[in-house]
């Protein structure tokens, strides 16, 4: 029992603590929980917890089933609204291990996050990441299912008495800050029904666990409001859709920012700009888990502030990626804009940080950035600037995931067929389906 360990041991005894929820994700990034009575917590540590991973999406054959979960106590917290009285449930995240070999389990996507990052390590590199989750609340219905209907009519910013659902955001924050993380900022966004709130950055592993946390709380209280938050990317046709911009950045041993150069006119080192040129170079594949569901690419079209177009800029929100304005030198950083909140954070983070070690180890060279609205742009403009497409459709970006040696084996040799062969079955679902849109076009037309 290490002291981090001790202190988890001593809180739940303190606090009451009787049931803890140890947590993992899927390959498709969706949080699982095994609870345990808390008095397994030490046993969790010593010996990991059992349990039967076939019965988990994407995780194992049937003939290899057992898996070993370890609680990391780093991830440990009191789940805010699970407290009554005198008791409460707590979270904490977990490694997944085989039995049989002992061996960190392939399928597990935090590890796979994990050995992203010792990559980036074995080059003298520490990874900083901030993503800017955005969701939609709507109304249930008398059942309690969700609608599409929103019941504010805020725009960008705009302050109470509009903004009605302020209240459940407050309450959000509050949920959240009391599972430890920073809120940094919260508004409403663009579209009615629309919510962003930006938590403090973090190193990459700590990141993925919020983004998994935080869309579980997020969900919670809004329940608990009577509403329904999605992080669906696209609910509402030809309005904003629901975007997880992700900022990132190396460090070095010593504390400083790699990406930053106060010689350059935009503040970007040339290990920043290989970075950048890497994430442009493998952008097609990372599209498809960054963006892994039929409904991200209704997101990823021209007009709503969402990527459409493999180029960056420091001015342009058209673009895929943008070098925000940074205060101090140890906020220059990248956005990648093109990720939605339907994603599995570890796998996204994974795949964006091996695309840019991968562009830091090749010296590639970052193209001009692009000042001028993009989305403006017709086929041959396009073709001048080099400026390549994002994949269309879920479809197209599977095939360039599968086409992309560099990714693809960044995800294993466990997740990267699994996802591949979800995805594609997914898409060829979608493709057999008729749409409402298809029948009001055509049903009395022909
Ligand atoms: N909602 C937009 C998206 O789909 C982003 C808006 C913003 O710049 O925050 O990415
Ligand atoms: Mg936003
Ligand atoms: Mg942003």
């Amino acid at each position: 029992i290490t002291p981090t360990e001790q202190a988890v041991l001593d809180e739940i005894e303190e606090k009451g603590v009787d049931f803890l929820r140890l947590q993992f994700t899927d390959i498709l990034g969706v949080v699982k929980n095994v609870a345990v009575p808390a008095r397994q917590a030490e046993k969790a540590f010593t010996e990991g917890i059992y349990f039967d991973g076939s019965s988990i999406e994407g995780f194992v054959r049937i003939q290899e089933s057992d898996m070993r979960l370890v609680p990391d106590p780093d991830t440990f917290a009191i789940l805010p609204w699970r407290q009554s009285g005198e008791s409460a449930s707590a979270r904490m995240i977990c490694d997944v291990y085989n039995t049989s070999t002992g061996d960190p389990f392939e399928g597990d996507p935090r590890y796979i996050l994990k050995q992203a990052i010792d990559r980036a390590q074995d080059l003298g590199y520490s990874i900083n990441a901030a993503p800017e989750p955005e969701f939609f609340l709507f109304e249930e219905d008398e059942e309690g299912g969700a609608t599409t209907e929103t019941n504010d009519a805020g725009g960008y910013f705009d302050l109470a008495p509009k903004d009605l659902a302020s209240d459940v955001r407050r309450d959000i924050i509050y949920g959240l800050e009391n599972m430890g993380f920073e809120v940094e900022a919260s508004h409403h966004e663009v579209a009615e029904g629309q919510h962003e709130i930006n938590f403090e950055y973090d190193d990459a592993l700590t990141t993925a666990d919020n983004v998994g946390t935080f869309r579980t709380v997020v969900r919670a209280i809004a329940a608990q409001h009577g509403y329904h938050a999605t992080f669906m990317p696209k609910p509402i046709p030809r309005i904003n859709g629901s975007g997880m911009h992700t900022h990132i950045s190396l460090f070095t041993e010593d504390g400083e920012n790699a990406f930053h150069d106060g010689d350059d006119e935009f503040n970007l080192s040339s290990t920043a700009k290989s970075f950048l040129a890497g994430v442009l170079e493998h952008a097609p594949a990372i599209t498809a888990i960054a963006n892994p569901i039929v409904n991200s690419y209704k997101r990823l079209v021209p007009g709503y502030e969402a990527p459409v177009y493999v180029a960056w800029s420091d001015r342009n929100r058209s673009a895929l990626i943008r070098k925000p304005a940074a205060r101090v030198p140890a906020a220059s950083r990248i956005e990648l804009r093109s990720p939605d909140p339907s994603c599995n954070p570890y796998l996204a983070l994974a795949v964006m940080i091996h695309a840019g070690l991968d562009g830091i180890e090749n010296d590639l060279e970052a193209p001009d950035p692009v000042r001028e609205n993009i989305y403006e742009f017709d086929g041959k403009k396009r073709e001048e600037y080099g400026i390549e497409t994002l994949p269309t459709n879920l479809g197209e970006a599977v095939d360039a995931l599968e086409a992309d040696d560099v990714i693809y084996d960044a995800l294993g040799e466990h997740v990267g067929p699994k996802f591949v062969e979800a995805k594609r079955q997914e898409f060829q679902e979608y493709l057999v389906d008729v749409s409402e849109w298809e029948l009001d076009r055509y049903l009395e037309t022909f």
